[in-house]
């Protein structure tokens, strides 16, 4: 299979199934959001507005422009006029999603427990924002993560690249040479791909903490770096000083699914334990679109099964699925794939 990058959904998607990476990263067709997905981004949203006038107010500046709420006073922005803003702006985006008051009231009493629960620590207007989001999209310039591929529009050459963004990171008040960088979950404290509940010992080796400590340790060499991440409905923060080793787990990681993603010739798919995904929780599965009875996912497997990998590639392959990295280093160009389904 070809990967150019690797981000913490990408990461998950493989390990979850193999076939659902195809679709997605490959090909290119991303499925609409669930509604568990569009109530967590609302709330994600909020707590990012309420960070944002954190930062601001720390710097004495009294307007600002939101990328999407457009210019905002920051002394209008309240908790209430935060959630009330993100709650909307997703019902206007996700307007294919069923929602009713009751979801207000979820992602109300959610921004409020993360906000007020723990003493209220991570309410960002008690905390010292570095940054409310921390986007990254850089190349390794490491011969591990030189890639060469051929596609049905011809070579392709590069580094592999690692994408996302964190949720928050801060300052420590007492130490500011020390970060912490903080994600918000406000979905089920176990892993979506086992089932397995999350803890300390499995944490420590988390594939998106991982991967977020390692874009930070680069973004912030010279500072030490905590990783906490808070199960708002559930335990609360897990705060995890990461360092060396974990930065040298992370590069072996990224290392591993890069090689594992590459060999794989022919996506299986999910495990029979998951099964129950394809109908509930793919966007390819049952919720995807039905053309002649079959979803997308089948629609692919069977391409692949009569015609090949590569012939599916040009016909389902949606143009600019991929982003190519350049041996220079840095994103250079879009690639193409054929035609769209
Ligand atoms: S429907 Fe099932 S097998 Fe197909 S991509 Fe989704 S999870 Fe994988």
């Amino acid at each position: 299979l070809i990967v150019t990058y690797l981000r913490s959904s990408s990461l998950n998607c493989f390990y979850g199934c193999e076939t659902d990476y195809f679709i997605t990263y490959v090909l290119g067709h991303r499925g609409k959001s669930g509604l568990a997905a569009a109530k967590g981004n609302a709330v994600h949203k909020a707590m990012e507005t309420l960070a944002w006038k954190s930062k601001m107010t720390r710097e004495g500046v009294f307007e600002y422009e939101d990328e999407t709420f457009g210019p905002l006073v920051v002394a209008d922005i309240t908790p209430e006029w935060a959630i009330q803003a993100a709650y909307d702006y997703y019902v206007k985006i996700e307007d294919h999603l069923d929602w009713n008051a009751t979801h207000f009231k979820e992602c109300r009493e959610w921004t409020y427990k993360a906000l007020n629960d723990w003493g209220g620590y991570f309410d960002p207007m008690n905390q010292i924002v570095v940054e409310p989001e921390v986007k990254f999209d850089f190349v390794i310039e490491e011969d591990w993560a030189r890639y060469t591929y051929e596609t049905p529009q011809g070579p392709i050459e590069g580094f592999l690249g690692i994408k996302g963004t964190t949720d928050l990171v801060v300052a420590d008040k007492m130490d500011t040479n020390l970060l912490e960088c903080v994600d918000y979950k406000t979905g089920r404290q176990s892993d979506f791909n086992t089932g397995i509940e999350k803890d300390y010992w499995s944490l420590w080796h988390d594939k998106q903490l991982l991967l977020y400590y390692y874009a930070l340790r680069r973004l912030f060499p010279d500072k030490a770096i905590m990783m906490t991440i808070l199960f708002v409905k559930f335990d609360g923060p897990f705060r995890m000083m990461f360092g060396d080793e974990q930065y040298a787990e992370a590069e072996a990681m990224l290392k591993k699914a890069f090689d594992e993603i590459r060999a794989n010739e022919r996506p299986g798919r999910v495990p029979s334990n998951m099964a129950f995904k394809c109908k509930y929780t793919c966007a390819h599965g049952q919720k995807g679109p039905i053309v002649d009875g079959k979803t997308r996912c089948e629609i692919i497997r069977d391409s692949i099964y009569t015609i090949g990998m590569d012939a599916t590639m040009a016909k389902h392959g949606i143009p600019g699925a991929f982003g190519q990295y350049g041996s220079g280093g840095g994103r250079q160009s879009e690639v193409t794939l054929g035609v769209s389904d």
